[in-house]
């Protein structure tokens, strides 16, 4: 095991990251040093076994792919036969390569793969290897999503909300993104991101009239109904008390009325056991990377203010109350305002 002390080093080096996405290139870099592959991919599906995200691997050139990207077929027959039997699995390809598959991990959610080609076979020591880092990383991402994630209610917490804000505005979007492509041409100037603020109404009364724990229970309740009523891409935080943050990418600022304004409908509707009906104010601004994340924060707030003003279940969006002269534009330094 002359490899052994880099290993090491390797090691310490991967259990010191913070995020999944890096770990998980670190994850690549340390594999690809060992075994050499020809290409190297984690490979995430989603729940209806769609391929939502990889990570690709090769001559030292990282890819990402997420959403509406196809497999080759021999790789979806290798992830399918690693799913059921969560050993390595291996075939010869026609180019004489050969292809090797793991199954990493299984969350709610997606379907977590390893892949390779390489041009020789591995060796047993390099099998095993490969097996003890999938369990570190099996472990640290245990650590990882637990950390960023709010404890009632399993959404992503506050902490996270400002790192996923930084990364939605340094990865480019794919060509491939579903609004995209169904808006070329069209009013793509208005495609973006909308930071909706959601404020649960007079909640102070259902803790005051039927206790915490019932108080407790609609919020849980409230964050399914955020998963079931918003798409799967879209992103879902626990900001604070009763308050939760949803961010939606619409082709355009309709298609965000309509996506908040579900949401707001079904909860409206949605029976909460004991506590009966449940409405929510949401104050939307739409996202731009030359705006501060406190000052969207504000504005989204502001939003809500007014929605809340206007008599509650309502959805305000902030450029509509710009208009109507209910708000202004005032920047907030960075720094002025400790959020995060
Ligand atoms: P409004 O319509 O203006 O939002 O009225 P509200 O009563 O919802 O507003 P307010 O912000 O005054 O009250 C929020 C309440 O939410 C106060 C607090 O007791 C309760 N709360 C905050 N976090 C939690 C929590 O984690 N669990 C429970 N059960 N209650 C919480
Ligand atoms: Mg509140
Ligand atoms: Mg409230």
């Amino acid at each position: 095991m002359t490899n052994a002390p880099r290993l090491l080093d390797k090691l310490v080096s991967l259990t010191g990251i913070q995020d999944v996405e890096l770990m998980e290139f670190s994850l690549l870099k340390t594999l690809a040093e060992f075994i050499r592959p020809i290409e190297l991919s984690i490979l995430k599906l989603d729940r209806r076994g769609n391929p939502s995200y990889q990570l690709h691997l090769r001559q030292e050139h990282y890819e990402i792919l997420s959403e509406n990207f196809s497999l080759p077929d021999e790789i979806f027959s290798a992830i399918e036969i690693v799913q059921g039997t969560k050993q390595q699995f291996r075939s010869i390809l026609d180019s004489g390569n050969i292809l090797i598959a793991w199954h990493v991990l299984q969350t709610k959610t997606q379907n977590v793969f390893l892949v390779a080609m390489t041009a020789r076979e591995l060796s047993k020591l390099d099998s095993h290897m490969i097996r003890g880092l999938l369990q570190i990383y099996r472990n640290f991402y245990e650590v990882l999503v637990e950390a960023q994630r709010d404890q009632l209610t399993g959404l992503a917490n506050r902490k996270t909300f400002e790192e996923v804000i930084q990364k939605i505005y340094n990865q480019p979007l794919p060509t491939t993104d579903p609004v995209q492509v169904e808006r070329r041409g069209e009013t793509d100037s208005h495609a973006g991101y909308w930071l909706g603020m959601v404020d649960v109404d007079n909640f102070k009364r259902i803790n005051d009239t039927w206790g915490h724990l019932y108080g407790d229970e609609v919020l849980l309740l409230l964050s399914q109904l955020m998963q079931h009523h918003f798409r799967e891409s879209d992103l879902l935080f626990r900001f604070g008390g009763e308050e939760f943050i949803a961010i939606v990418r619409t082709g355009n600022e309709e298609q965000a009325h309509k996506a908040f304004e579900r949401f707001r409908s079904a909860v409206e509707k949605h029976p909460f056991p004991q506590v009966g009906k449940i409405t929510v104010s949401i104050g939307v601004v739409k996202m731009d990377p030359m705006i501060f994340t406190t000052t969207l924060v504000d504005r989204a707030d502001q939003s809500l203010y007014h929605a809340k003003k206007k008599g509650r279940n309502r959805v305000e969006f902030f450029d509509e109350l710009l208009e109507e002269g209910l708000v202004k534009i005032t920047e907030i330094a960075a720094g002025e305002i400790e959020l995060f």
